[in-house]
């Protein structure tokens, strides 16, 4: 069975939000329009799962003066609209949200937990052994994501054009990373 993570599609990732990727918009819609044609047409999914970063006092993830690959503009603070879905995404078709990096940097969906509940189990439970990653942003949630999920013994297929990265350059090499560790690219 297959499961999609949808990775941090939030406001504060898409243009307007305070760490915007250009794309991030765009693959809100893109994966808005693909879900529900996909869960009519052949329902591939076991589940849908959202992450989401998720910082209550993440310390030096936040920095004033921040080098956007450790450190980074105060972004998706906890309960606020910058960490909300973007509004493109129907709520009602995610079965879970697995929200991370409470009071430290979380990239992994891995690292997310639901109720007590941390990702690998949650999915192992429901006899799932497959995934497909979309989100934001390729070049850091959507990496640590496809190869923890990689570690923790998934197959995991990224679905390339349903990803938005924060530095093209980056993102192709993560991509490209991501296939070397066995990750399909679709
Ligand atoms: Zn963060």
């Amino acid at each position: 069975m297959r499961a999609l993570i949808i990775v941090d599609v939030q406001n504060d990732f898409c243009p307007g939000g305070s760490l915007a990727t250009a794309r991030g918009t765009e693959v809100a819609r893109l994966i808005a329009n693909y879900l529900p044609s996909e869960l009519a047409e052949s329902n591939d999914y076991a589940a849908v799962v959202a992450t989401q970063d998720w910082h209550i006092d993440p310390g030096e993830h936040f920095s004033e003066q921040p080098d956007y690959v450790d450190s980074w503009p105060v972004h998706c603070v906890a309960e606020t609209r910058g960490a909300a879905l973007h509004p493109a995404l129907d709520e009602s078709l995610i079965d879970a949200h697995f929200r991370k990096g409470r009071y430290e940097a979380a990239y992994s969906g891995f690292e997310g937990t639901f109720g007590d509940e941390l990702l690998a189990p949650w999915l192992r439970s429901r006899g799932i052994e497959e995934l497909d990653v979309v989100g934001i942003a390729t070049d850091h949630c959507v990496r640590a994501t496809v190869l923890d999920g990689l570690r923790e013994g998934f197959s995991v297929r990224v679905l390339t054009g349903m990803c938005a990265a924060v530095d093209n350059r980056r993102g192709d090499a993560a991509l490209d990373e991501m296939d070397g560790a066995g990750a399909e690219l679709v």
